[in-house]
């Protein structure tokens, strides 16, 4: 058993067949998939996939590619939705100095609002971060002073170095990994993967994107999280019944997922 922490389901992708693609997930012994908006309007979609389907979970945010196109009523919606009781995590938000469509503050005070609605409701945030390491850390150790105990969140599809992730981990978060950690190059990435606490890792697709090994470049969906779940234990030293189940565990924790 298995669960996907991270899939874009509502994705345009999917249109075609996104019930074969949540019914092969299971089938697959993946039991719990999240669906993450990345705007108002695909975060109430996933809202809608989640009261449909059983097994799917929303996360509701503004992705920070996506906030320069912030309309009025947009975060109003989000807090709003963010209290549904099938929304289990609040994002995907963080920094993006890749692909640079907004304001580098602007990013981080929406990355803000994420983290205090987070706190505010006690639902576990989503951080995307793309060379943004250093700026990403910093943020978040000045929201981990201002709060009292562990952060409580994930770095999700994550690709920084060890130290990003020792750091992470000491505030108390979670570190997720995505397909990436399958391809041959990422070396460096799978070395830093065993050095996560066992009890702080999870497993993710981001699907429809980012397809693992040996799937690369066709349409990722959840099904394939398997591929990278066998990928982390290898690494980690251990079964993969053992990685899946120490993974689950780790999701169902830090979700609250029936
Ligand atoms: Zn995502």
């Amino acid at each position: 058993m298995l669960i996907d922490t991270h899939a874009h389901l509502d994705e345009q992708a999917f249109d075609v067949d996104r019930d074969e693609v949540i019914a092969r997930a299971r089938g697959a012994g993946v039991e719990r998939i999240l669906t993450i908006g990345i705007t108002a309007a695909t975060s109430r979609a996933a809202v809608e996939l989640a009261e449909t389907h059983e097994d799917v979970f929303a996360v509701v945010g503004i992705q920070p590619n996506y906030v320069s196109q912030v309309q009025p009523d947009d975060w109003a919606a989000v807090e709003e939705l963010a209290a549904h009781p099938r929304v289990v995590g609040i994002g995907e938000t963080g920094l993006d100095r890749y692909w640079d469509y907004a304001p580098i503050e602007l990013q981080q005070e929406y990355f803000d609002r994420h983290l205090e609605l987070s706190r505010d409701i006690g639902k576990p945030f989503i951080v995307h971060c793309r060379e943004a390491e250093a700026d990403v850390v910093a943020q978040l150790q000045r929201s981990h002073a201002e709060g009292e105990g562990p952060l409580n969140g994930v770095m999700h599809s994550f690709c920084g170095g060890a130290d990003v992730a020792a750091a992470c981990v000491e505030m108390g978060l979670h570190i997720s990994f995505a397909g990436m950690l399958t391809y041959k190059r990422n070396a460096d990435l799978r070395a830093v993967a065993s050095t996560v606490p066992r009890d702080r890792l999870l497993v993710e697709t981001d699907s429809p994107y980012l397809a693992p090994v040996p799937l690369r470049g066709k349409r990722n969906e959840p099904a394939n999280v398997m591929h990278t779940a066998k990928c982390l234990a290898e690494q980690v030293g251990v079964s993969f019944e053992d990685l899946a189940r120490q993974t689950s565990d780790n999701a169902r924790r830090l979700f609250s997922l029936p």
